[in-house]
């Protein structure tokens, strides 16, 4: 599930493939995907433009046409993006797709669905309506803190409450618990101001090395827990068994001797 270090990863390619190119056209395979926009308005909008630049905001991605139009793309389950030429390396699922003047596409490829994109003028608006917290990589020391002050439950559904923090997801919320050596339902009203700047420390380091490795598991470091959870998995800290619970209505893979419940 593409979380903050997949859509900075998405934005990287799309600036680097998909920039100042003429838009022939918009082609849209599935409108089920689209919010708040049909298909023929979102071809209307964009044919004859171009892409200037993007931004990311948490697990949004938003690309901005010559037109001040911006289009939103949010990656759901399984979305990605994909730059392509000849009709055989076309991804397997694409709901939409950019036709460029040089003949490539880029597709919105999204199998199971639940990525959404739309179009609108003002991100900073939009930001407001969903009521987003900050992006988990702007977000300062100071403001992390008073973000969680005065906060109950766990810490590992404040991490992942886009409300709060926007970017973190299931995945690396649990990298970040076990990066920090604290237990996923730690009590956070219940840390003190040095265990908090741990957790803050934790998530910028989890979250800058996962974009540095382009998002892809296989090329993160084997000392994280991602590689090692799973049925059998082991700690690559002390190598004990890994457990996993239900916190928060989400599977939480972590170690019961390295991570303790404070
Ligand atoms: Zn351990």
């Amino acid at each position: 599930m593409p979380e903050l270090p997949e859509v900075e990863t998405f934005k990287r390619y799309l600036d680097a493939t998909s920039l100042h190119q003429r838009i022939e056209g918009v082609d849209v395979r599935k409108a089920y995907i689209l919010k708040d926009v049909t298909a023929r308005k979102l071809a209307r909008e964009l044919k004859g433009r171009r892409f200037r630049s993007s931004r990311r905001h948490g697990k949004y991605l938003f690309v901005h046409a010559d037109n001040h139009v911006w289009l939103r793309l949010h990656f759901g389950m399984t979305g990605s993006l994909e730059y392509f030429k000849n009709e055989e390396r076309e991804p397997q699922h694409p709901r939409v797709l950019f036709v460029f003047a040089n003949n490539h596409r880029l597709a919105f490829d999204d199998q199971r669905q639940f990525g959404q994109l739309g179009l609108l003028k003002d991100v900073d608006e939009f930001l407001k309506k969903r009521a987003l917290g900050p992006d988990a990589l702007e977000i300062d020391l100071g403001e992390f803190r008073k973000t969680l002050s005065k906060r109950h439950g766990g810490v590992k559904s404040i991490l992942m409450n886009q409300q709060l923090i926007a970017g973190i997801g299931n995945i690396y919320a649990d990298e970040i618990l076990f990066r920090a050596r604290m237990h996923p339902a730690t009590e956070i009203s219940h840390l003190g101001k040095k265990t908090v700047t741990k957790l803050f420390r934790a998530t910028r380091c989890v979250l800058k090395k996962a974009i540095a490795a382009k998002a892809d598991a296989n090329k993160m470091p084997r000392s994280w827990l991602l590689s090692h959870q799973g049925k059998g998995g082991k700690c690559p800290r002390c190598g004990r068994k890994l457990r996993s619970a239900k916190i928060g209505g989400r599977t939480a893979w972590f170690c019961a001797h390295c991570q303790k419940q404070i």
